[in-house]
């Protein structure tokens, strides 16, 4: 998913609820869909994902949201200067590093806009300099915001070139004043000439340094470059699916490959026996861990490792389990992956997808291995743009002599 969004001036609500007039769209190219009605763009998707997945098995029929605006709960601005000199804040115009000054937007939360309009507004007096890729001058790069759909909870990201920071103490007040609902403001410091948005080092400025948000009955620590659907509505309807797709029963070991957080495996542990997650980004293992502690989870584990190396060292181990939730990341998954999900004797895989193409790639593979797709069914996580969520359930139909 990109970072940015289409971004819409004024009053965004009335503007949206007319079918997103965004007079931001061509600059910005977060959003694909303009004037579509939102029936529309989901028509659309549902034939994408009957083209390119009919022939394995029904699709049925896409979920939407009922209000499909705001829905971003993590929103991240670009700071810089345009040729007058004043400071703005906004998003890349679309494959260049061209800052299109915004500060509404019809998909983003809308608190979090107006927190990153605060923040633009204090720079000048507290002599905070924008930082400029040219020249590798300045302080500020970049303000990202993080929101907990349930707790309200706001995390506050500034990811500035050097890790000093004037009179930190009396900007994080300020901001406070202004708005008393952020509960987090973390110091990210990237110096690097890099087109990555978030550095290595953090210092927490204020609060715990994280959020947390209720999902499916768990609550989920969320730090600020772990990966985190960024529609909660939607999210929590597809894992209920994904969840009551995988059928779990007491005995059941189950694997959640591709875990980030945790979150899905966690929801899951409830009916199964054992759950194994695996996960590469270490911060994302690092909440997992946790948030299985906050949750008081015990039938669960959690490892930092490339989810095809790992299954296949637990297949030549000789390991087994029922269940193989798979949830990667656009490039889809590997042969290697699937290879060894059906050495270990999974019959049953929830694949989730968020790129349909990958997702007709791999089930190809399954398909050759001997895993039936039984039923497609897609959530709009993403509207206004073209990006379509799916939840397949495929059980294993060859003989089971591998
Ligand atoms: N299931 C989680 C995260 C899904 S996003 C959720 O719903 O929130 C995909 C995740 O795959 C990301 O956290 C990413 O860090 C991880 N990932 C990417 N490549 C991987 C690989 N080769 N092995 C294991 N995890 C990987």
């Amino acid at each position: 998913m990109r970072e940015k969004a289409g971004k819409i001036e004024g009053d965004s609500n009335k503007k949206g609820k007319q079918g997103g007039v965004c007079k931001k769209f061509w600059e910005c190219g977060g959003c694909e869909y303009k004037q579509d009605s939102y029936k529309r763009q989901l028509k659309e998707k549902q034939k994408r994902l009957e083209e390119l997945i009919g022939g394995f098995c029904e699709v049925h029929p896409i979920v939407g949201m009922e209000n499909p605006f705001h829905y971003r709960n993590k929103v991240h601005a670009v700071v810089d200067r345009d040729k007058k000199g004043n400071v703005i804040t906004g998003v890349y115009k679309a494959g260049t590093h061209m800052v299109v000054p915004v500060d509404s937007c019809m998909i983003e939360d809308e608190k979090a806009d107006e927190i990153i309009v605060t923040i633009r507004g204090m720079l000048k007096s507290f002599k905070i300099k924008t930082y400029d890729e040219d020249t590798e001058y300045g302080l500020l790069r970049h303000i990202l915001i993080r929101k907990g759909f349930a707790t309200g909870e706001i995390m506050v990201v500034l990811v500035t070139a050097s890790p000093v920071f004037p009179s930190k103490n009396n900007f994080v007040k300020a901001l406070l004043k202004v708005h008393p609902e952020i509960t987090t403001i973390v110091q990210n410091i990237n110096g690097r000439g890099t087109s990555m948005v978030l550095g290595e080092k953090e210092h927490i400025l204020y609060g715990k340094g994280y959020i947390e948000d209720r999902l499916c009955g768990c609550i989920f620590r969320i730090s600020s470059k772990s990966f985190y659907q960024v529609n909660p509505v939607q999210t929590e309807k597809l894992y209920k699916k994904a969840i009551s797709l995988a059928q779990i029963s007491e005995g059941d070991r189950v694997i959640d490959a591709y875990c980030g957080v945790g979150t899905i495996g966690l929801i899951a542990s409830k009916q199964a026996k054992e759950v194994i997650g695996v996960e590469l980004n270490r911060d994302a293992v690092k909440d997992a861990v946790a948030n299985a502690k906050r949750n008081d989870i015990k039938n669960v584990r959690f490892y930092q490792a490339d989810a095809g190396v790992f299954l296949t060292k637990m297949a030549e181990d000789g390991e087994k389990a029922d269940v193989v939730l798979i949830d990667p990341p656009r490039s889809g998954s590997t042969q290697e992956f699937i290879d060894s999900i059906f050495k270990i004797e999974a019959g049953r895989v929830v694949y989730i997808s968020c790129n349909p193409e990958t997702l007709k790639r791999d089930l190809e593979y399954f398909k050759k291995k001997g895993y039936k797709a039984e039923g497609c069914w897609g959530y709009d996580l993403f509207p206004f743009t073209s990006h379509v969520e799916t939840v397949i359930l495929m059980t294993y139909c060859g003989n089971k002599k591998k």
